[in-house]
């Protein structure tokens, strides 16, 4: 049976700049847009890179800033907000991961400043308006267009050093945001064709960077992977998984990627029989047509990456309260948000068991 279509689609355009070496059009990127003083963030581990930037961008950087930590703390939002004003800086250049990305979104929260993003791992931060504040260990996030960046130079070059565990989690990250993207309510052609992209750059990169981190060709579909995965992110409403990651990390501070990691073939398969096209577009990729969830885990396990919440630091005794905060004011799922099912998601999520 053919169903029709109906879908709305809001075009919001982000200039990005793609290939190795692009690094180097930095200056001519910031000129673009306008910008005469950045403010170069980084996180500490990154200030190198961020004073690699600084010496490119000469006169029309006016300092780096190396105190992006992961969940933006109000504390480190503050500081980089006083440091931008004291500087004179009239824009930010976020050199790192979604971590600095969410810094120079909070500097844009309060002040406009523009962003340009030089993202360096898969999260997909820099092609979104989402921000994440974290206050008394209460991360409270929004969306507002004010933080989406300006511009995104993506250099795979850049992303090189980055260690084998991250680059695979951070990799299954994006694929988190693909996937929902292809069951959201506010779906769309355009964005469903980007997911099913993003989808396959990063599932078949992977394996190529487990075997070698130093696979130019396979950082760059992976980086174009994040891109696309990333972009639909930023358009469409995210689902069960992107809650479940939400509510666990915020409340129990588990890391980011690994969470993502762990949970995705859970979500896949409490939404079973209502995401047939978000199913196909993984089968596709791994060649197989049935039980695509554990397909996926079997997958993730064999590059190295976690598989079970217990392994990465989850209390079992928290999973009561998890489920409770689940469920409170969901997110848009085919498959309604039950207590009970969720509880029992939770709980084969922190064994590793079967996806069911
Ligand atoms: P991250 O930015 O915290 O980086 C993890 C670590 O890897 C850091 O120590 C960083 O310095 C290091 N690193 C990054 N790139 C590197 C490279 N190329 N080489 C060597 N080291 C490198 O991790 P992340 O997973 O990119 O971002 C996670 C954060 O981003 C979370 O707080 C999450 O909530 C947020 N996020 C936000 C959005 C959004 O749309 N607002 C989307 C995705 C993620």
């Amino acid at each position: 049976m053919t169903v029709m279509q109906t879908f709305i689609f809001e075009g919001r355009s982000t200039r990005v700049v793609f290939g190795s070496g692009s690094l180097g059009q930095l200056p001519q990127e910031l000129a673009h847009h306008g910008i005469q003083k950045a403010l170069v963030l980084t996180t500490p581990e990154q200030v190198m890179l961020g004073q690699l930037i600084h010496s490119l961008l000469g006169d029309k950087s006016v300092g780096v800033h190396g105190g992006a930590v992961m969940h933006v703390p109000l504390e480190s939002a503050r500081e980089a907000i006083r440091i931008a004003r004291d500087l004179g800086a009239d824009g930010c250049v976020a050199a790192g991961g979604g971590s600095t990305t969410g810094l120079a979104k909070a500097i844009a929260l309060e002040s406009s400043l523009p962003i340009i993003a030089v993202p360096t791992t898969y999260a997909g931060s820099e092609m979104t308006p989402l921000y994440g504040i974290t206050d008394g260990g209460v991360k409270k996030t929004g969306k507002d267009w004010r933080v989406m960046p300006r511009g995104v130079v993506y250099d795979p070059d850049l992303t090189l050093g980055l260690p084998l565990g991250i680059s695979m989690t951070s990799g299954i990250n994006a694929v988190a945001h693909a996937v929902e993207a292809l069951y959201a309510p506010n779906r769309n052609p355009i964005g469903s064709l980007m997911a099913q992209e993003g989808i396959r750059a990063i599932l078949e990169a992977l394996p190529k960077l487990y075997r070698n981190l130093q696979d130019a060709q396979a950082r760059s579909d992976a980086l174009y992977g994040a891109w696309l995965c990333g972009s639909v992110l930023g358009q469409m409403q995210m689902g069960v998984h992107h809650k479940l990651c939400h509510t666990l990390g915020g409340s129990f501070n588990l890391p980011h990627a690994e969470l993502h990691t762990v949970m995705l073939p859970y979500a896949l398969a409490y939404n079973l029989d209502t995401t047939p096209q978000a199913q196909h577009a993984i089968g596709r990729v791994l060649n197989v047509q049935e039980n695509i969830p554990q397909a996926l885990q079997n997958y993730c396990a064999a590059l190295g990456m976690p598989t079970c919440l217990r392994d990465i630091g989850m209390p079992e005794d928290c999973l009561e309260r998890a489920a409770d905060l689940a469920v409170q004011t969901p997110y848009p799922n085919p498959r309604p948000l039950e207590r009970g099912p969720i509880r029992q998601l939770l709980q084969c999520a922190f064994e590793g068991s079967e996806p069911c």
